[in-house]
């Protein structure tokens, strides 16, 4: 297999060198010009905005919100809006450019955005919230817009926080426009199927690698770190079609039951437990990072950053492994993944499931029309099938691993798009 030798990376855990090592791998693979390879690193936004809010004990806090185009070559720029304490600029830009990339992964007309707001949503009231989310709305009113840049939720954001944005955007245009911000709850033009499809990508991903390792998912096992809405209902919808989810973890633990784990009990007891696992007895608690190692065939990480790293990677013992989270694994452990001979569905390819019924709501508010559930599977199923089938063949073509494969899918696609606009 090709291995080219990344850039050096300076802080293993920084996600926006993970992201540029491999966008150098596949640049060079690919032979792109300088002058577009410079285009393409680089965002074409990047905005940070100070949002004064009143607090409900009467002090006006100041907030840090961004928003990163990382290119809009493609179409409008699509991207989620992440509350968290950690939220800092370099992060926001990988995840901008991870966008772009999975956009034209999957070959849906977007371009790639990401924003956030450095807070703490668990310590704040909802009103709090709601102020703080109109606020910067109101910051980003010259950024965002049905044509021009699309958000969605991220993590600590959900169809609440959406509903919000879509409020203020179109008090500020005086009409109603929903296809401004994806995400929405139903009544207010939201997708059947939304909810669902990230890891319901997943498990098209994960079905279709086994295919090609030639694992019967009615033996395999498999293990899911993260059960919030991604990990939940990847688990979920692995285990409806034959794979046994033998462990599930949160931020309480390592849950592991070698007989298999009843899913839909775990996300009941999850609901009835204010969104955690904690205190769950059908299951052992082994505790921590324990989920990453275990002896399974199937590993999906799908909690969070820079979880398989150069200081786990060799203990790994899947075959497979699927990644629901961005940027689950770092830049430095791909090498040993290879050597390993481990299948790596990338974050770019596995997760895509989220943008594209993020696309077809999208497309249904601006039809004015609801399509059914069925479809919506049907249609989002079809295009992650098509776009996995593409990376295992670019990675057979170029001899490479998967997720250079998709980064050689994306980074042509939108080479290519740059070539026939140009106008520098
Ligand atoms: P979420 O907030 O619903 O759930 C996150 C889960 O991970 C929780 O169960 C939390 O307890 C757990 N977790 C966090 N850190 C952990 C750790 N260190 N170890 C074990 N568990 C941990 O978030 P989500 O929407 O499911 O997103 C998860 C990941 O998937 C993120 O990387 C996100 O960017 C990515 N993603 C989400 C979507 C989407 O549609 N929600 C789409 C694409 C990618």
């Amino acid at each position: 297999m090709a291995y080219i030798e990344p850039a050096p990376i300076k802080d293993e855990q920084n996600p926006f060198e993970a992201m540029m090592s491999r966008f150098h791998i596949a640049s060079q693979i690919l032979g792109i010009d300088d002058e577009v390879y410079n285009v393409l690193k680089t965002p074409v936004k990047q905005v940070i905005v100070s949002l004064p809010v009143t607090m409900d004990d009467g002090s006006i806090k100041v907030f840090e919100g961004f928003r990163v185009i990382h290119s809009n070559i493609l179409g409008p720029s699509k991207g989620g809006i992440r509350f968290d304490q950690g939220v800092n600029l370099d992060e926001v830009k990988a995840l901008a450019a991870w966008m772009t990339w999975k956009c034209a992964v999957v070959d849906i007309p977007y371009g790639g955005a990401k924003g956030g707001i450095k807070c703490n949503p668990r310590e704040m009231s909802s009103g709090e919230i709601e102020r703080l989310m109109r606020a910067y709305t109101l910051a980003m009113i010259e950024i965002f817009g049905p044509d021009r840049d699309i958000p969605a939720p991220d993590m600590g954001t959900g169809p609440r926080e959406m509903a919000w944005l879509m409020d203020e955007y179109s008090r500020t245009q005086g009409m109603t426009i929903n296809s401004v911000v994806t995400g929405k709850p139903l009544v207010l033009g939201g997708s059947l199927g939304r909810t669902e499809a990230t890891g319901r990508g997943v498990m098209v991903s994960t079905l279709a690698a086994m295919e090609k390792l030639k694992i019967n998912p009615y033996k395999a096992t498999c293990a899911v770190q993260g059960f919030g809405n991604v990990g939940s209902y990847a688990a979920l919808l692995l285990e409806e079609r034959g794979v046994k989810v033998v462990a599930v973890s949160d931020l309480s633990g390592t849950y592991y039951n070698e007989n298999g784990i009843d899913i839909q009990e775990a996300i009941d007891f999850r609901n009835d437990n204010n969104g955690s696992l904690e205190g769950y007895e059908n299951a052992e608690n082994m505790g921590g990072d324990e989920i990453l190692t275990l002896d399974v065939d199937v590993l999906v990480p799908a909690a969070t950053e820079d979880v398989i790293t150069s200081h786990n990677v060799d203990k790994i013992k899947a075959r497979l492994i699927v990644e629901g989270a961005n940027g689950p694994t770092s830049a430095k452990a791909d090498a040993v993944i290879a050597e390993k001979g481990i299948m790596v569905a990338p974050d770019i390819l596995a997760n895509a499931g989220g943008v594209t019924v993020s696309y077809f709501e999208w497309v249904q508010n601006r039809l004015g029309y609801k399509w059914t559930g069925e479809r919506v599977n049907r249609r989002s199923d079809r295009i992650m099938k098509d776009a996995f089938d593409n990376v295992y063949k670019t990675s057979q073509e170029y001899n490479v691993s998967m997720r250079i494969a998709a980064y050689i899918v994306a980074i042509d696609k939108v080479a290519r798009t740059y070539k026939y606009r140009g106008g520098f």
